[in-house]
């Protein structure tokens, strides 16, 4: 398809959080052209998991986005949920030692005064949940809130639904720098052309950083890897989203070495995915066993039959991480004209919702319905003249 010579917005990247931008600016009545530099949803939001998490986010504006991208994907979406495999299975954290379990249950208490369901778990309760897990647990605490999608399936028909309202989607098109009028961003240059627009949506993931460049600002995201381990095809063991306590402060750490925590959960197809890992190793697309032998110890931990069971595949992505842990939303006044919309580390899939309603919003001059202070894009100034 022809690149168009204008558009009311142009959403760069045609990821998660670009395909949700993308429905909602056109739900909202704008004429979109999303511009994607290479296949629909083929940056990190197919080297990724898909859950919708709200149990691993500490009170705070991360958690309210959560909760707002919740509400989008469970009543304004509900009926499409089938077409991205929105399965509401819910999420069980577990606990190896006593501590770990009283560190838990402190965070479930400010989660539950910020309107989180949680249900803390003692250890005889644990096999209700999970008949297969380690025996030796000694508690967690029951998320029923959290959910799973298909990340892949998600972008491609959210921009099929936007196509549909008259949104023009551009594989193969990569943004090569911004139209200027003055410091004011009025289109983009790509590859195969100019497009002319009045609004420019940096949806760009991991590389949201390197677009930002090309506008003259600074919007600091960096690549933090992770691996997920696929197994075979197995009868359903595994019924919830389960993981370690520990995950939560790993999410949280700022550390660029290696940490790994267990995350383990069965899928529709009957393959169990197991994570995690973060690293902060720039773009190295070294695969790693010392990493793989790390997280495949730490899941049978949790889930002893996993010691023979055999992994069909494994696969990374990079993270697009932010220093202070969130992304980065809004309009940017230092490039009037540009939006970002991108750095949501490891919550895209599930804040894409939340953050396409809230640039649809900006972009219309609608109140915002969560506050946005928090994601805003000029943030990092004071870090850079710090
Ligand atoms: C191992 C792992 C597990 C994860 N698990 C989860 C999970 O369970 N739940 C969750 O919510 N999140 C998870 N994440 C995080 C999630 O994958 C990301 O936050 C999300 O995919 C980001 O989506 P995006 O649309 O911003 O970026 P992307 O999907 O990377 O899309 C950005 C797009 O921009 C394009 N682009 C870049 N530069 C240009 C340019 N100059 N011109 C045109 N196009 C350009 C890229 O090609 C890319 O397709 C996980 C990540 C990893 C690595």
């Amino acid at each position: 398809m022809s690149l168009p010579q204008t558009a009311d917005v142009v959403v760069i990247g045609a990821g998660a959080v670009g395909a949700a931008c993308a429905y909602f600016a056109a739900r909202a009545g704008l004429k979109v052209a999303v511009v994607e530099r290479g296949a629909i949803a083929g940056g990190t939001s197919s080297a990724c998991e898909g859950n919708i998490l709200v149990s691993d986010k500490e009170a705070g504006p991360e958690l309210t986005l959560s909760q707002y991208s919740q509400q989008l994907w469970r009543t304004d979406l509900a009926e499409f949920g089938h077409l991205w495999e929105f399965e509401s299975k819910g999420g069980l954290v577990v606990s190896a030692k006593a501590g770990t379990q009283e560190n838990l249950a402190r965070l479930a208490e400010r989660q539950r005064a910020a309107g989180i369901d949680v249900e803390l778990i003692d250890a005889a309760g644990l096999s209700d949940f999970e008949p297969q897990l380690n025996p030796a647990l000694v508690g967690g605490a029951f998320y029923p809130q959290d959910a799973q999608v298909q990340p892949m399936l998600a972008a491609a028909h959210l921009l099929r639904m936007a196509r549909g309202m008259g949104a023009t989607v551009h594989p193969n098109t990569q943004v090569t720098g911004f139209v200027r009028s003055g410091e004011a961003v009025t289109g983009v240059q790509t590859t195969r052309g100019i497009i002319s627009a009045p609004a420019v949506v940096n949806a760009a993931g991991t590389w949201g950083g390197a677009v930002a460049e090309l506008a003259r600002v600074n919007v600091p995201v960096l690549p933090r890897r992770g691996f997920v381990m696929v197994t075979e095809p197995l009868p359903v063991l595994v019924r919830h989203k389960v993981y370690a306590a520990e995950y939560v402060d790993n999410v949280a750490s700022s550390d660029a070495g290696l940490q790994t925590s267990p995350v383990v959960e069965g899928t529709d197809g009957g393959t169990i995915l197991i994570g995690s890992s973060r690293e902060r190793v720039g773009f190295d697309k070294t695969f790693s066993p010392r990493v793989l032998a790390e997280m495949a110890g730490k899941a049978i931990a949790l889930f002893p039959f996993l010691a023979d069971v055999k992994a069909l595949r494994s696969y990374f992505g990079f993270r697009p991480y932010c220093p202070d842990h969130l992304p980065v939303i809004g309009h940017d006044p230092r490039a009037p004209g540009l939006w970002h919309a991108c750095g949501h580390e490891g919550a895209g899939i599930g804040l894409s919702t939340g953050t396409g309603a809230l640039i649809a919003a900006s972009l219309t001059g609608k109140d915002a319905a969560i506050d946005t202070a928090p994601f805003a894009p000029e943030r990092f100034e004071e870090l850079v003249n710090a």
